[in-house]
This record gives structure tokens, sequence and C-alpha cells, in this order.
């Protein structure tokens, strides 16, 4: 069985969404089709948060009216028949009808955002599944609310969704097709959650992983993976082979085309993920898998919103036992380190999430001296085959690098990642001053 992802742009035109039925139904492969909600949507509906976190009630309706709107006229153009139609506008009107219930809630809580959030994938789903009903494709909907759970750290509970998959498919075994909702999960709680935004991709590896799937395909609308940021570096191209580690780098430093722990359970099961392009589908995309390709620089990616934290021993050279007890403190504050530098009396951090600095800091302050953080931090990724044997490639980096200011650098952690700390403002220059220097063809 395959998993296919197709995510906002991939559905958010009734042509797409027929191309896209058209596409999953080419083979006679089974798939776990995951969907995203419509492009603009989660935007949108986070908008309409905000209006009644503000108990702005006149705003939220008109903003609901609004992406209602658009949602009639996508149903009157997918659908062919009077049935499809109306089973389109079913779905439109139950669904807003419950986002219209929430207006006038006080105070508007953090549970009802989620449920308000979730209702883009509820609806892109329940669209698309009333399409390929319409269409006759055996297919059935399942909802990810009942087998996608988080736990208190906000970690996917795989092995509950492997159990409760394994209970919860064989009742579809005669389709081809099965429709599922990205993003959405409950809670230790039970109530609705999230897996934090751009999470559809990480939903189809976790079901790719919990179902030993064959293949994940992330299908989006750009062909694969390219060597750089296509939204700031113009001359970029795609990277046709992968490995999980390189692929996972790229991912959790920022490549906007995988959600952060994307590959995690991919590589975990050991499934192939393949990146696609919904757009033009005959394209090889990207392959990721255990085996790799020789080129020395691979792909580089760009994690803004850094904060780096600069640390001083107060006792005496050579304290052992002074990192650990450092890091003891990030880890009881469950904020992961993503760069570190270390030198005999000090060691400088760096945190993408700053929610207990203040505790950090005032834990840290009963053992040493902390220098003023430095925040708007941009940690740049250099993905490729680092291997002690392959020469000049520190000197290829920094002769690129050469006009912009360094604050750290990690290299050696793995044979596939050279990382550099500089300030927000530097990240175009850099990424373009690297793709000339790493990439020239
Ligand atoms: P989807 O809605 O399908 O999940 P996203 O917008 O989340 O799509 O991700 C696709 C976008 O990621 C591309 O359009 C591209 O602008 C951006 N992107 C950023 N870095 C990369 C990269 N290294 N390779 C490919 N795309 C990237
Ligand atoms: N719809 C969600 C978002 O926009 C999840 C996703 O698209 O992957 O973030
Ligand atoms: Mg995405």
């Amino acid at each position: 069985m395959h998993v296919w992802k197709f995510g906002g742009t991939s559905v958010g035109k009734p042509e797409r969404m027929r191309s896209i039925r058209n596409l999953i139904t080419e083979d006679n492969t089974r798939k776990v089709v995951v969907l995203s909600a419509l492009s603009g949507s989660t935007n949108a509906l986070l908008a309409i948060g905000e209006s009644l976190k503000a108990s702005n009630d006149d705003d939220a309706n008109a903003k609901i009216d609004a992406l209602k709107a658009h949602y009639d006229t996508f149903v009157a153009d997918l659908y062919a028949t009077e049935a499809g139609k109306a089973a389109g506008q079913q779905v439109i009107d139950s669904e807003f009808s419950f986002i219209r219930s929430l207006v006038g809630i006080k105070p508007f809580t953090l549970k009802q955002e989620k449920e308000l959030v979730a209702e883009g994938e509820l609806l892109s789903t329940q669209l698309f599944q009333a399409y390929l009903a319409e269409e006759g494709v055996p297919s059935a909907l399942l909802p990810a609310l009942e087998f996608m759970r988080i736990d208190a750290d906000n970690e996917p509970e795989i092995k509950f969704t492997e159990e409760t998959l394994a209970e919860m498919l064989p009742a579809h075994d005669d389709k081809q097709i099965i429709v599922t909702q990205g993003f959405i999960c409950r809670n230790p709680r039970g109530e609705v959650d999230n897996l934090k935004r751009g999470g559809s991709d990480y939903t189809a590896s976790l079901i790719g992983g919990a179902i030993r799937a064959d293949e994940i395909q992330i299908w989006t609308d750009i062909d694969g993976m390219h060597n750089n940021d296509p939204r700031i570096v113009k001359n970029t191209f795609p990277v046709r082979e992968l490995t999980f580690d390189e692929a996972a780098e790229l991912a959790y430093f920022g490549a906007k085309i995988l959600h952060p722990s994307t590959i995690t359970p991919a590589r975990m099961f050991g499934v192939p993920v393949r990146l696609k392009n919904t757009m033009e589908p005959a394209a090889p995309g990207t392959l990721i898998a255990d085996r790799t390709s020789s080129e020395v620089f691979k792909a580089i990616a760009a994690k803004d919103g850094i904060t780096a934290l600069y640390i001083h021993s107060t006792r005496m050279l050579n304290a052992y036992g002074f990192l650990r007890r450092i890091f003891e403190i990030f880890e009881k504050y469950k904020t992961p380190v993503d760069m570190l530098a270390t030198s005999e009396v000090s060691v400088s951090v760096t945190i993408d999430n700053t929610d207990r600095i203040q505790e950090i800091s005032d834990e840290l302050s009963t053992f040493c001296t902390l220098e003023e953080p430095d925040h708007d931090q941009t940690i740049i990724c250099i993905v490729g085959n680092f291997s002690a044997d392959n020469e000049g490639v520190a000197l290829k980096v920094f002769n690129a690098m050469q006009n912009i200011p360094i604050r750290m650098i990690s290299y050696g952690g793995t044979e596939s990642n050279l990382s550099l700390l500089i300030h927000g403002k530097y990240k175009a220059d850099a990424l373009n001053a690297l793709n000339d220097g790493l990439f020239a063809r």
C-alpha cells in the first residue's frame, strides 16, 4: 500500500482536485490519500480565530461569510451532477454551521481555536470523498481524529496509530482509495489538536510508518527538494536522491517543502519518501531512501528565529561535569539545542523555542555567567557528503561566505552536515553566496 499526501495548492482549485482523482487511480496500487486544507483556508480560519479572540464578532462573521462564499463557488464548479453538488453543499453547510457556532463563545480559548483550524482538513477531505463517490471510485473516508494522537509532550503516538489502523483498515479492504485528513489529531485530553503548521506531511509519514507502506509520496507545487530555497535564490534545481539523514536535516533546518519532523517515522520503518509535483506529475521529483549519490554538496536550507545563548563557567578551568549540568537544564525545560560550540570555559548554544528561556537562564545563572542572548539569528544548514576523505569542504564554504559575518560553526557532528549561525539579516545574501560558490554550474 502507498500513502500519498496532497498539499494545499494541490487541492486548492476544483481542476486540481479533478487531476488528483486521475493521478490516484492511474494504477491499481491501494492508497491512503492524505489531504491538507485548500490553500489559504488554514490562514483564513486562523484569522477568524484572531477576530474571535479579540471578541470582534462582526469581523469574525464577515470573514466566515467570505470563506463560505469561496467554498460555495468551489462546490458549484467541482461536481458535475446535481446529486454531487447537493452532497458537497451539505458538507459545507454542516461544517460552516459548526464554525458559526463558535462566534460569541467567550472567552475564545486555544481549545476552540484548534477545533476551528481543524475545519480546513475536515472540509477538503469530505468534499474530495464526495467527489470520488460521484465519480464512482471505490473509496472510504477514515477520520484522522480516531487514529492520530499526540502525547503530553506533543509527540505523536505512532504505536496507537499502528494498532488503531490495524483495526480500522480491514473493514475497507474492498476500497482502492482511503481518504484521510492531514494535520489534525487528538491530544491526551481527547480534544482536537494538530501537528503544527505544515503538519500534513508528518501525518502522511506517520501513517506510512504505522502501516509499513511500500512508499510515501508527498505531492506539492514544485518538482522535489531543491538544492536551495527557491523563494530566495534563483537558479535552484531539484536534487534527485537524498538519504533519510540528509532529508531529515534539510527539513528540520527549514526546507519548507517538508514539515520538520516528516522524515522521522519514514526513516524509523525504512519507508522511502518520494517528493512529487502535482502540476508536473511526469517529473521525477526527489527520492528519499537509504542510498545517496556522490556529489559533495547536495543542498542548503535555513532556519530563522534562532536565539544564541553564551554561557561561561564561573568555576576553574577544565571543570568536568559542566556540560552535563548545562544540558540537564535544557532537558528539564524540554528545550532542544540545535547548535553547539565549546571552549575550555564557555559554551554557546542555539535554541529556537524560547518559551522557557527565563527559567533556563535563571538556573544557569546559579553556576554560570550569561552574556546577553542574540535573537533573530539564522542557522544555515549545508548538507552533503562531508567524509574526512573529501578535502576542501570547509574551504569552499568559507570562501563563499567571505563577506558574511559568521557567529558559530558546527562541522563533524555527522558526515552529512555543516551548519553556520549568522544574523537573520544576512540570510538572503548567505544563501545566494553559497549557491554561487557551491553549486555554480
Ligand atoms: P504544500 O502546501 O504542498 O504542503 P508547501 O508550501 O508547504 O506546500 O511547500 C512547498 C514549497 O516549499 C515550495 O513551493 C517552495 O516554495 C518551498 N520550498 C522552500 N525550500 C524548498 C526546497 N529546498 N525545495 C523545494 N521547495 C522548497
Ligand atoms: N493545513 C495545514 C497548514 O496550512 C497543514 C498543512 O497544510 O500541511 O499548515
Ligand atoms: Mg507544506
